[in-house]
């Protein structure tokens, strides 16, 4: 379900929703109105100079199991950027150099009964230090591979899929 749908009631006044759920969230009663918008994630393609670039193999649902680049939601106040360097921090303890905007693309991503439209934000950035990556938070397995090499339908999510067909059209 649209997160919409599940507001049968005005959260300020109370009042039952009357009619279909639609967006923006107008009450009858009180006349509060309430917008829906989509909730920004990042992800990142993190590349060596060999050419290979880090998958990481997601430990939870959705997806689980399945290989995705590091990210995730971003938290109210954080840009972007910021978002994203914390999420590759927690996932796989690495640094990053400077992120480079790739593409973006837009989601469903269904989580306990509601269906959260997603825009995801993709970027490259080229790892620093020893490029050491480890499997931390919500990780299963870590892996350098070459990008050419990957079956799409391995990787967890429609937008990194995407993604990826960016990254190879305009780096390979
Ligand atoms: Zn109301």
């Amino acid at each position: 379900m649209q997160p919409v749908e599940h507001f049968q009631h005005c959260p300020k006044c109370g009042a039952q929703r009357h009619g279909e759920a639609s967006i923006p969230f107008r009450c009858d009663t009180c006349g509060f109105v309430y917008y829906f918008n989509p909730t920004v994630a990042a992800a990142v393609i993190i590349t060596r100079p060999d050419g290979t670039v880090l998958f990481i193999t997601r430990a939870k649902e959705p997806a689980k199991g399945k290989l995705a680049f590091p990210g995730g939601f971003i938290d109210i106040g954080e840009t972007a950027e910021e978002g994203l360097r914390r999420e590759v921090s927690e996932e796989v303890g690495l640094e990053i150099g400077p992120l480079q905007f790739l593409c973006s693309y837009q989601q469903e991503y269904p989580y306990k009964d509601v269906s959260y439209p997603v825009l995801d934000l993709l970027f490259t950035s080229p790892a620093l230090g020893n490029s050491e990556a480890q499997p931390l938070d919500a990780v299963a397995a870590v892996a350098w591979h070459d990008p050419q090499t990957i079956v799409m339908d391995d990787l967890a999510f429609p937008s990194l899929r995407a993604g990826l067909t960016e990254f190879l059209r305009r780096f390979r």
